[in-house]
């Protein structure tokens, strides 16, 4: 079972912000900004491009509206959206808000943040949507 598979499931720690019968947006552990989302299938699939063509655009329209709800709360010029998939083999869309380009560093520091902060931040986007 992929470590997102047991944050569906709830057997370990995430900070939900909102889910439908079939997907899940949560903060990512280790963000590049603040807001860095990640929003996946529950159903586990490895790769984005096996997805049949419904389960692909229903995770993007849901994407959508996770992105829009960002962008209300956290000050940003842009949320951007991208799929790594290097690391869980579980897909998951990172949406990142960002100024500049160089925001988009995969390999920079993360960001720290207190379960508290954390919990703020999950509730502010929740609330918004
Ligand atoms: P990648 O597979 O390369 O797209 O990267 C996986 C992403 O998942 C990274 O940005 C990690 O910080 C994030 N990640 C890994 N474990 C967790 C977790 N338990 N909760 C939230 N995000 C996670």
């Amino acid at each position: 079972m992929s470590i997102f598979s047991k944050i569906v499931n709830g057997e370990i720690l995430s900070y939900k912000i909102y889910e439908d019968s079939n997907h899940l947006a949560f903060l990512d552990i280790f963000p590049i900004s603040k807001g860095h989302v990640l929003v996946i299938p529950k159903k586990e699939i490895d790769y984005v491009f096996d997805m049949n063509d419904r389960e692909y655009t229903q995770l993007l329209l849901f994407a959508k509206k996770t992105s829009l709800a960002i962008k209300k709360v956290i000050n940003c010029n842009r949320v951007s959206l991208n799929i790594v998939g290097l690391d869980v083999p579980h897909v998951h869309i990172h949406l990142i808000p960002i100024n500049s380009i160089s925001d988009l560093n995969f390999e920079k520091q993360k960001l720290t943040f207190s379960k508290e902060e954390f919990k703020e931040i999950a509730a502010l986007i929740r609330e918004a949507i």
